[in-house]
């Protein structure tokens, strides 16, 4: 009961964050209200939507993805990026309940979390349709880094690494502090190395900036895995994409979903990744 009143409210909270990608230009602030406020219309034919056409996730399967006047299909972003943001509701408060035994600060750190992803989903949504990484939400989670931070002093359960034993072997974890400044002078240091090498052909200035938060939010050693995972997954969808020739071998991938997707990846599954790889080596 309590999940299905977190996905209604999630996929909600998915329909303003699809309103806010959808207007995002870079050329304001993200949640400027004069940009983000005033009624939502058909991108195609400019009609004002009335309230029953703008219910998050039950229009789009009720007018079959259609624009209910002039039949213009809407984009897949719109339920999926809804059906994230309910997923990320239900699936953030599971995956912490399951690593910890619930602290004083429990609610408050699961909050963060939540609104770290929903960072994530936004700026993946903005990175992909014009290949803007914006400040503001790089400083954003920032902010909810050090919050985090600063809860799990008060509320330590849980805040070793996310990959269980084989994170311990790399130190630091005693300090919660250390972990995350290094994690996040590492991840800064290792794509501006990228860029170095690349001529900053392979990587862009946003990609750096988004490291910073992010192994604030992680902390070493758990960066490793997310960035590795990052180049992973942005290595097979760029294969993929230039074997369907949608692309070519000098096409810029936006690389801020991958980084979204590898801390997602490890935040969910680091936890059985490592055991199973400790276990693989014979340890
Ligand atoms: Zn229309």
């Amino acid at each position: 009961m309590v999940s299905f009143f977190l996905f209604v409210f999630g996929i909600v909270i998915g329909s303003f964050l699809n309103v806010v990608s959808m207007r995002y230009n870079g050329e304001h602030f993200v949640f400027d209200p004069k940009v983000i406020g005033g009624r939502s219309h058909c991108e195609h034919c400019k009609e004002t939507l009335r309230w029953f056409e703008l219910v998050p996730l039950f229009s789009f399967l009720v007018q079959g993805g259609r624009c209910r006047r002039c039949k213009a299909k809407l984009s897949l972003q719109y339920p999926a990026v809804e059906f994230i943001s309910g997923l990320i509701f239900v699936a953030v408060p599971w995956r912490l309940a399951a690593l910890t035994d619930g602290g004083p600060l429990a609610l408050f750190i699961a909050a963060l979390w939540t609104l770290a992803f929903l960072i994530f989903l936004l700026m993946s949504v903005i990175d992909i349709r014009i290949g803007i990484v914006p400040d503001e939400l790089n400083i954003a989670l920032g902010a909810v880094a050090i919050a985090l931070g600063a809860s799990l002093v008060v509320s330590p359960e849980g805040s070793g690494s996310l990959m269980g034993s084989l994170g311990d072997m790399f130190g630091l974890n005693g300090n919660l502090w250390t972990s995350r400044v290094v994690g996040a002078i590492f991840g800064f240091i290792f794509f501006e190395f990228l860029i170095l090498v690349t001529r900053g052909k392979g990587i862009g200035m946003g990609d750096v900036k988004l490291a910073l938060p992010l192994g604030l939010l992680f902390g070493w050693p758990d960066i490793i895995p997310v960035i590795m995972c990052a180049f992973i997954c942005g290595a097979l969808v760029g294969i993929f994409l230039i074997v369907s020739k949608k692309t070519t071998m000098k096409g810029v991938l936006p690389f801020g979903p991958f980084l979204a997707f590898g801390a997602a990846f490890i935040f969910f599954c680091g936890a059985p990744m490592a055991q199973w790889y400790l276990h693989l080596i014979g340890l």
